[in-house]
Parts: structure tokens; sequence; C-alpha cells
């Protein structure tokens, strides 16, 4: 039985401009091959199983042979696999997606094809341009800018692309782009037309020349535009001057490490993404559960949680929801809240300060003789003392520690090249400080007074504390550092 191929688009980079059909196919691949400038994140989709093969043409280093990647392509089909040739942007959009599809069409082998965003819009999209509009261009044209416009033979037809009445955009063209402009000119466009080279289109680090075709070579040169890189030609490059909202973006050109747990890290990354701010992950800590036993709800009127981390391990450990009733539970904080409420559990006490000594101040009109509070092992002491203050008698179930994660060198020299280091706890602190050797060089953003305590006693001040002490109040406290 053969298997199946599917061509498939992977985008411009941005890993959000996977399509939810490549994903999907992604989960359900037997093999990837897949090119250059293929997102790791669109390859993070593949299954634990997948075989992942890389098959790319780097400009100038070692290239995987076209006839290479036929033949794997039909090999792994005609041993039944599931297949996905994973190309950059849109498969048959300069990508040598249809040689491919002749080829499995040859040989019978079923294929189907998913369409991806192109670079030649996804990047001028990005840069603020768009490449119709009503007034300035009725039409666009793909080009490649692979060969060489002054060698004799050229397939494209130069006089007729310059007559076109729209937009060009030129993939590829980095090298000939001053050949390029000098024969546009030479057959009749204007020298003080438009252009924009968009480099690492939709990438963090995207950056885009707003010039003419007069000056856009020497321009570029002066810029120092690299690979992969489009340029587009027309009027409506000129809109970008209104348009630009990439740039515009508060967090847009920051980076921003975030030390914290792999788990949790991708709300706050995505939250800081938003922003426009290029993250860096380098958690330093991983959360592992304990399984000591859990006494029985049943005795205790409180149950504290003072971390979604908690809260998902508490509603681990029971039946269901319903061992919680008739106890009040309190939350430290609306991260802690929310965490219980997706597990169907609502919170009756949450502070308006999300420490220990907010939580203890919200607690003070309550009527408790046995309280639990739920939490990691190694947690601050400021709660159950207050408590048991007040005599209460306070039981810890110690639900999960903090370990060290080792982080690689990429991971350690990006988040110390960051401009800011985002810390969420005192023991992200000390294992981050310990896996990285310095705190030296970003700007170092705390949680809270424990974080920044945390810090201080590893001889770094904090530049910025959040308040609240939430991972917002963390955003709003870079937003604010202007
Ligand atoms: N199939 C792809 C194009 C492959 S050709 C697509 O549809 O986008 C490779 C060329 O695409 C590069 O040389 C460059 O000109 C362009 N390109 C690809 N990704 C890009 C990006 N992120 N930013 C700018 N140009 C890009």
């Amino acid at each position: 039985m053969s298997g199946i191929v599917h061509l498939v688009g992977a985008g411009p980079g941005d890993p959000g401009l996977l399509t939810v059909r490549a994903v999907e196919l992604l989960e359900q691949a037997d093999v990837v091959l897949y090119d250059r400038l293929i997102p790791p994140e669109a390859l993070a989709h593949a299954g634990v199983g997948a075989e992942i093969v890389y098959v790319g043409k780097e400009g100038e280093g070692p290239q995987f042979p076209q006839e290479d990647t036929h033949r794997l392509l039909l090999e792994h089909a005609r041993a039944g696999k599931r297949v996905v040739r994973l190309k950059g942007g849109d498969p048959f959009v300069f990508g040598r997606g249809g040689e491919e599809a002749l080829v499995l069409h040859e040989a019978g082998i079923p294929f189907e094809v998913v369409p991806g965003v192109t670079a030649g819009v996804a990047a001028p999209a990005y840069a603020g341009i768009p490449v119709t509009h009503r007034e300035l261009a009725s039409g666009v044209a793909f080009v490649t800018g692979h060969e060489d416009p002054s060698k004799p033979g050229s397939a494209i037809d130069w006089p007729a692309l310059a007559r076109f009445p729209g937009t060009l955009v030129f993939y590829m063209g980095v090298r000939s782009l001053p050949r390029i402009a000098e024969r546009l000119v030479a057959e009749g466009r204007p020298a003080t037309e438009p252009v924009a080279v968009i480099e690492r289109g939709t990438l963090p680090g995207q950056r885009t020349v707003l010039a003419t075709l007069g000056d856009v070579a020497e321009r570029a040169a002066a810029e120092k535009i690299r690979a992969p890189a489009i340029t587009l030609v027309g009027d409506v490059a000129g809109l970008r001057e209104q348009l630009a909202w990439l740039e515009a973006r508060p967090l847009h050109g920051r980076t921003i490490a975030v030390t914290r747990a792999r788990a949790q890290a991708s709300a706050l990354a995505a939250r800081l993404r938003n922003l426009g701010a290029a993250v860096v992950e380098a958690p330093a800590i991983r959360i592992a559960p304990l399984d000591h036993p859990l006494p029985p709800l049943r005795q205790f009127d409180l149950v504290c949680v003072t971390s979604p981390n908690g809260a998902e391990l508490l509603l681990d450990r029971l039946r269901d929801a319903r061992e919680l009733a008739g106890i009040t539970v309190a939350a430290i904080g609306p991260g802690t809240a929310r965490a219980l409420r997706a597990r169907g559990v609502e919170p009756d006490v949450v502070p308006d300060r999300a420490v220990a000594e907010g939580l203890v101040e919200a607690l003070s009109d309550l009527h408790v003789d046995r309280a639990l509070i739920a939490r990691a092992a190694e947690g601050r002491d400021v709660l159950p003392d207050a408590l048991r203050a007040r005599g209460v008698e306070v039981s810890i179930a110690a639900l999960y520690e903090t370990v060290a994660e080792p982080l690689d060198d990429d991971a350690r020299a990006a988040a110390t090249g960051a401009d800011y280091l985002l810390f969420t706890s005192a023991s992200s602190v000390r294992f981050f400080a310990e896996a990285a050797g310095t705190l030296e060089g970003p700007r170092l953003v705390s949680i809270g007074p424990a974080t920044s305590e945390a810090l201080r006693a590893h001889g770094a001040e904090p530049d910025l504390e959040a308040d609240p002490h939430t991972p917002d109040g963390l955003i709003d406290a870079v937003l604010s550092d202007r």
C-alpha cells in the first residue's frame, strides 16, 4: 500500500502563520522533509516518533540535490509512510513544489497540496505595505530575482516587466538587486518609483529599507541587507510611511528573556510577543511533582493555594472538585485563581496584593481552625507562620519542588544578551544565576519583593519590580521602562 505525500507550506517564518492544516498534518506525519528557513516551532508539531530530515539548499553552503529529495519522497511514500514535504512560504511559489508534484504524479503516488502564506505577500504586509491598492496598484507580479538580469537569454522579459501596470515583487533578489533596479529604469520605470527591501520578513529582527529605484542599491548595501529578503517595486511601498504597524508596537525591538519553567513560560511569552517583543525562553527551573500523601481534606476549613502549579497538582490529586465542597478556598493571586477556575473551583478569597502578606491580610476576618497550604516544598513561611500565630492548626501539602533545568549554551547566551531578564520567583533567580553564572547585562525585572530579595542575595539590584506582583505586572513594568 502506498503512503501519501503532502506538499505543505510553512509560511514565511512567523510560527503564527502556519496554517491549521499544516499543524494537523505535521502531527500525523511519519516523515517530515524540510527546507532551509523553516521555523523550528513548525517542526516541533511533529510527533516524537516522526523522522525529521533536512533536505534544504543553502544559499552558499552545501546543497541537498533536488534529485535526492525526489528519491526520498518516492522511497518513503512507497514504504507506506505519511510524508510531509515542508517548504517555506507557499510550496507552489518558487519552491519547486510543482516539480516535486510532477515526480509524484509520474510515479503514481498520491499527493495533496497545502498552500502557505507566501513571503512576497507576508513580508510586505508586516512592513505595512499592501501589495495591491485600488488607486495605486491593480495587479501584482511575483518574479524570481535569482537570475542575472544582465545575462543574455534571461527567462524574464524585462521590457514587459517594466511596463507591467502594478507592483513587482522579487524573490531572492539581494545580490542581483543593483542590476534589477538598473534594468527596470533602463526599460522605462521612473527612478523615483518607491522600492522596499524587506529582510527576514515576519521574523524577529525584520528590517525594511524604503528607497527608490534610483537609490535602492546603494541604500540596501549601506544597510547591509542580507538574505532572506524580498524586493517590492511600486507606489504601494510609499504607504509604509503611514502603515508601518510592526515597528509601532510598544515592545518592538526589545529582546526579553523569560526564565520561568517552560510549562508556564508560554503564556507570558505569548503576551510579550503580542506587544512586539522578541522573546527568549531560558527556563532555568522545572516543576517536579512530589507524591507525598495528601491528608483527607474533610478535616480542613481553609485550603490556601499559593501558585498555579499548586492549583493544578492539588486538583490532580482529588477525585474531583467536590472534595473541596464546604471548604474555604483561597488563591494567592489572579493566576492561581484562574488555574483553580480552569479546574472547576471558584476561589472564595483572592487578595488584591498577590503576595503571602496580602493573603494573610485578606484572611484576617475569617474564622479558621485547621488550614491546609498547598504549595511548593520550598515555599516561604510567611503564610503558615501568620496563621499559626492566630491559633490556626496548619498543615503543609508540599505538592512539588522546583529543580534546576540545565540551560544550553545558546539559551544562556541569548538570555544574558537580552535587553530584559524577567524573574517570576526567587527560585528562578537562584537557578538562573547558577546556570548562567552571571546576572549582568540585561535590565533585571522582578515580580515582587521575595524575588527582588533573591536578586539582592546574588549581588544584583533589580532594575524594575512589578506592581501588582503578577505576570501582567511584570509586563507593565517593562512597558513603562522607556
Ligand atoms: N516558497 C517560498 C519562496 C521560496 S524562494 C514562499 O512562498 O515564500 C526563497 C526566497 O523567498 C528567498 O530568497 C527570499 O527572497 C524569499 N523569502 C522567504 N522567506 C522570506 C522572509 N521571511 N522574508 C523575506 N523574504 C523571504
